[in-house]
């Protein structure tokens, strides 16, 4: 069961996160997302579609654009491809509590000759067609270690020196604009919002 460890983990009676099918649907072909996730500690989730689900790798620091610069990914659980629209609020408490920002989205291709076989070898190549995020990337995984892995941009057009950090530049969500803090107001009100429906069902009895 591919899900089993993402499920595990989580109580959906008490988080909003998708559950998730194994949707092998166009829409989540190919998907790239990273999301902002203010958990116990601050991280960008890498996020790569292949074969219905989310390949995940948990990066500390985020993306860098200077292609000297290595970024650690611990890689994560695979998540499901509905969790490419999640944006908004982990109950405190519960797995990965805290706020979920869409940090970046669109669509990855691989450029090894057999995806899979990259995977399974921890050295993957591919291209990032994104909002911030573009060109040539490589994830390769450390020796002897199967949870850490390096981010590294590599050197093209939309490579950038480490004066410029993408993750200052562009903190703001790609869904709607709104900072990590908006994010955590909207779904406060929302959750506010649903409880005054509820009692409200709850009188008209
Ligand atoms: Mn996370």
């Amino acid at each position: 069961m591919p899900l089993k460890i993402y499920r595990d983990k989580r109580n959906f009676a008490k988080t909003k996160e998708p559950k998730g099918t194994l949707k092998q649907s166009k829409c989540y072909k190919n998907v790239f997302i990273i999301q902002k996730h203010a958990a116990s500690h601050l991280h960008y989730d890498f996020r790569l579609e292949l074969n219905g689900v989310l390949l995940s790798w948990a990066v500390p620091k985020g993306p860098s654009l200077d292609p000297k610069v290595k970024r650690l990914a611990v890689h994560v659980e695979d998540h499901p491809v509905e969790y490419a629209y999640f944006e908004g609020t982990i109950p405190e408490g519960e797995y990965g509590g805290g706020t979920v920002m869409l940090w970046d989205r669109g669509k990855w291709q691989s450029e090894d000759d057999d995806i899979k076989k990259a995977y399974k070898k921890g050295n993957m190549t591919f291209t990032l067609h994104a909002e911030k995020l573009n060109g040539a990337w490589k994830l390769i995984r450390l020796k002897n270690d199967d949870k850490h892995w390096l981010l590294i941009k590599l050197d093209d057009e939309y490579a950038k020196s480490s004066n410029y950090d993408i993750t200052k530049e562009a903190p703001n969500s790609v869904n709607d604009g709104q900072t990590m803090k908006e994010i955590t107001a909207t779904a406060k009100k929302s959750w506010m919002q649903k409880g005054k429906v509820s009692k409200k069902k709850i009188q008209k009895k």
